[in-house]
């Protein structure tokens, strides 16, 4: 059998966990010299910039959800696909365990953890065979919140701000615009789009999701299907949803078409999101070693370009003098003073809840007393001190050290969260994407505020992290357990504020409006 395939898969592993490929990095770097430096998108993508870098030069994961893995495996004819299955299956655990990818992987009745990425369903393995005579194995690692994203749309359909979109191409224009407008930050943008036109209901998110194969800057061979990405990705960018959401030049860094045919009744447009930690890369491999022979999407010797000189990676976040440092516990004198368009630097405890912390809260008292408390939407990746990689802090209480914290999607818990500020005091809210009508009121009822980390930037708050004080509920596992991290400056934006204001509201609304100037193709 092929001795060096595993190890090799553990490096594809790795380095897709860690190292942006350069027509990514390239996409982010023009996003970035789009925007002044003071406004919310600059500071937003001077953070992304600054932790690809971070990322990069500790080999530590981009963005804590490192996603579900999904391999594309070509094989020569006689490949046993049984064994080789089993070796990615066994990369992806000992990936785990070494803390570049986080687990990820849960039962989808008990909602158990299996701490390793593996159970069914994941990962996710596709062969094919080909002619020729070495193994390529490509890798996307694309997380829960773009997941989440995804749209599918059954042609004719009226779409809010856009009408009819009809059984054309431009029909599936309108459909694309509308998934990007939708996702607003939900799913980190900018964004890279995936789609697919036709095929059935599982066919189409299937072929849609490989378009994010292609690289961004190359050319769709069909003239059709490249005149349609060239019109999504000029008028996407008219949207000004901007960095998170937080509006701006750049929403959509790649818009990628193809098309399967479709039975006569149905017309399928699929739209796969995925967020600016677009991370996919390949390798081919020696068919008889299972060595890497080359690398795709990058040239494997040469190390990455960076995005920041060292000098603004070390400068860390790029402030204006305005921002408002807040100190944990948070009273409600300095809640409601604070308005949508702040930018907040948290100091001391905050502690980290998401889906199982969130239900848990609804019919259980807190392990801890969350009275003028912050709480971060975030399941970190976490991991012992002998397990360490990317560490950027020594280890806290228990040898835990996170090693990767971005905000998850918040929108998760809107059910829950305006109870849970009612119930228990908490102050101030952190995730991303920001939340709905009911939080909103509960943030004006209980006297609290919502406040946009940037997604994906993992590294960037692993490093705002001084220590992990405590964990409660861990038996949710490590992403979902309440982690009590002690933190120093760590950045956010304020989207929603104690008086009924939402930011997210706003730029909703606002490129609504221009994605009606966008409506008839022009
Ligand atoms: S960057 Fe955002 S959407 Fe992408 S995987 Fe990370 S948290 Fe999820």
């Amino acid at each position: 059998m092929l001795p060096e395939f595993r190890d090799s898969m553990v490096q594809l592993i790795a380095r897709t966990s860690t190292d942006l490929p350069p027509d990514v990095r390239k996409a982010m770097g023009l996003a970035l010299a789009a925007e002044a430096p003071a406004t919310r998108a600059g500071q937003a993508l001077t953070i992304i910039a600054q932790n690809i870098d971070q990322a990069a030069s500790c080999e530590g994961p981009i963005c804590q959800d490192t996603g579900m893995p999904t391999f594309e495996v070509k094989v020569p004819v006689g490949a046993n696909q049984i064994w080789l299955k089993q070796q990615v299956r066994e990369a992806v655990a000992e990936a785990t365990r070494r803390g570049k990818l986080r687990p990820n992987s849960v039962d989808s009745i008990t909602g158990e953890n299996s701490g390793n990425n593996l159970g069914p369903g994941t990962p996710i393995v596709h062969f094919e065979q080909w002619e020729r005579d070495e193994i390529e194995v490509k890798l996307i690692l694309k997380g829960g919140g773009c997941e989440n994203t995804n749209a599918q749309y059954a042609l004719p359909a009226e779409l809010d701000h856009l009408g009819r979109a009809d059984r054309s191409l431009d029909g599936v224009r309108k459909c694309i615009l509308h998934a990007v407008w939708k996702a607003q930050g939900k799913g980190c943008a900018p964004g890279a789009v995936g789609v697919c036109i036709g095929g059935d209901r599982t066919s189409g998110y299937l072929h849609a999701k490989e378009q994010l194969f292609r690289t961004l800057d190359d050319v769709n061979p069909d003239s059709r299907l490249a005149a349609i990405e060239d019109a999504v990705m000029d008028q996407a960018n008219q949207l000004t949803v901007g960095p998170m959401g937080f509006g701006g030049q750049t929403s959509l860094i790649g818009c990628k078409i193809g098309a399967l045919n479709r039975l006569p009744a149905s017309f399928f447009v699929s739209v796969a999101y995925d967020c600016w930690a677009f991370r996919r890369l390949g390798v081919t491999l020696d068919a008889r070693t299972g060595a890497i022979t080359s690398w795709l999407y990058r040239d494997g010797e040469t190390p990455s370009v960076p995005m920041l000189t060292p000098e603004q990676v070390a400068a860390g976040f790029p402030r204006t003098g305005r921002e408002i440092r807040l100190q944990a516990p948070i009273t409600d004198e300095q809640v409601r003073s604070l308005k949508v368009g702040d930018v907040v630097l948290v100091s001391g405890r905050m502690f980290t809840g998401r889906d199982q912390v969130h239900h848990h809260l609804m019919h259980h008292e807190p392990p801890v007393d969350l009275r003028g408390s912050v709480l971060y939407h975030c399941g970190p990746v976490v991991v012992k001190e002998e397990a360490s990689a990317g560490a950027a802090k020594p280890a806290g209480e228990g040898g835990w050290r996170v090693t990767a914290a971005g905000p998850t999607t918040s929108i998760r818990e809107e059910p829950y969260q305006a109870d849970i500020l009612a119930r228990y005091g908490v102050r101030l809210v952190i995730g991303k994407g920001g939340m709905g009508p009911k939080t909103l009121a509960g943030l004006k009822a209980s006297g609290g505020a919502y406040l946009n980390a940037v997604g994906g930037a993992a590294q960037f708050y692993a490093r705002c992290i001084d220590r992990v004080a405590g964990v409660s509920l861990m038996q949710f596992g490590t992403p979902e357990a309440m982690w009590h991290l002690d933190v120093t400056d760590f950045p956010a934006i304020v989207t929603m504020d104690a008086h009924g204001n939402s930011l997210h509201k706003e730029i909703e609304a606002e490129s609504g409006a221009k994605l009606e100037s966008v409506r008839a193709g022009s």
